[in-house]
């Protein structure tokens, strides 16, 4: 073991107070009067998605109760629907087809440079208020329309919104000291409002209470094929591994997985099918552990534990706890549970507005 000098540790000590108290001044409770608010990046692209979320926009009176909190996002809902025209969410999904009228394989490069007939353009940036760990730090991301996402890692066809990344699993749990941020994506205007309404819910339930934080380091909406850059990192990433890959067990070994770019734990590519395409699915804290076994969050996964939500939440503060799926249904999205991904596995931190095929009984 290596001794640590004297002033040595003196330094470390002033420095943990100086965090400590950097931590404490950013804490809800006590947060600063006007809450971050989801915005578009550049309104003046997309006036009518503006308005929309102008008037949609959460409440944040100091006396709201969990119950007000939930009528207030239930009544938002109901007005952003009826804004945008929409009795279900698969609506946008036929709107945003027929929009498309049959250009070669169907891309978001494509649409998100055309125009609704309201004269928003379809390809927007939204930037929205999300929880991060004390330690996180902001990673670019790109896009383009590529067969391999290694092709966009290592050429950066256009910028894509970014992420946040925090290595350590104890300062990923640690929600006293998490601190607000904001995040970008991309998104189809049409959806902006409802996918900023879910988002705006899950900050503001962490912002008047500790326990609900919920920390979204990685959100993806609109995207063909999708990376953060191969010349970033290398970097450590810590994430759990559950040896029993089905049941229901807890059981779990942490693994501290060496990544020799951050592009390895930051990538994706849809399937010409996938809501991603039209910019109407959101994917939440996605990452691409590897040397793990079930290892969470993952996204696919058998095991029946990722039914115990909330205990995997308290586990890794990534997973998303039960609440927040309970919001997903009261937008009107489709949830994992609700359709298989492939063979008996389930695509988990998956929202989105459904298919055709399944989309007619949808609730
Ligand atoms: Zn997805």
């Amino acid at each position: 073991m290596r001794i640590v000098s004297c002033s040595r540790g003196i330094g470390v000590l002033l420095l943990m107070i100086c965090l400590g108290l950097a931590g404490r001044a950013v804490q809800a409770g006590d947060s600063p009067a006007q809450p971050p608010r989801p915005q578009l990046l550049h309104p003046g692209l997309a006036p009518q998605a503006t308005s929309i979320l102008q008037q949609v926009a959460l409440s944040y009176d100091p006396h709201l109760d969990s119950q007000a909190r939930d009528r207030d996002f239930l009544q938002k809902i109901a007005l952003a629907k009826e804004l945008l025209s929409v009795t279900q969410l698969q609506d946008l999904r036929q709107q945003s087809l027929a929009l498309l009228n049959n250009h070669e394989e169907v891309s978001w490069e494509t649409l998100r440079l055309l125009k609704w007939p309201q004269g928003d353009r379809v390809g927007v940036v939204l930037s929205v208020p999300v929880w991060v760990p004390s330690q996180a730090r902001r990673v670019d991301a790109y896009a383009g329309f590529e067969k391999k996402w290694q092709t966009v890692a290592l050429t950066h066809p256009r910028p894509s919104g970014y992420v946040w990344f925090a290595g350590k699993l104890e300062d990923i749990n640690n929600k006293a000291r998490y601190r607000p941020e904001r995040t970008q994506v991309e998104v189809n205007s049409r959806f902006a409002p409802l996918a900023a309404l879910f988002l705006e819910y899950i900050f503001r339930e962490g912002w008047y209470d500790v326990n609900r934080r919920v920390p979204l380091l990685v959100l993806r909406i609109a995207e063909d094929t999708w990376s953060v850059s191969a010349h970033r990192g290398p970097v450590m990433a810590e994430c759990l591994s559950y040896p029993d890959r089905e049941s229901a067990t807890l059981d779990a070994v942490l693994v501290q997985g060496y990544f020799e770019s951050m592009s390895e734990l930051h990538h994706g590519r849809h399937v010409p099918v996938s809501n991603h395409r039209l910019g109407l699915a959101l994917d939440v804290n996605d990452f691409n552990y590897k040397n793990v076994i079930d290892g969470n969050p993952n996204p696919v996964s058998n095991a029946l534990r990722h039914y115990n939500r909330n205990a995997m939440h308290r586990l890794d503060a990534r997973n998303l706890p039960a609440w927040v799926y309970n919001a997903a249904k009261w937008v009107g999205f489709r949830i994992p549970q609700e359709w298989l991904y492939t063979g008996l596995s389930a695509d988990w931190p998956h929202f989105d507005v459904g298919t055709r095929k399944n989309g007619s009984g949808d609730h």
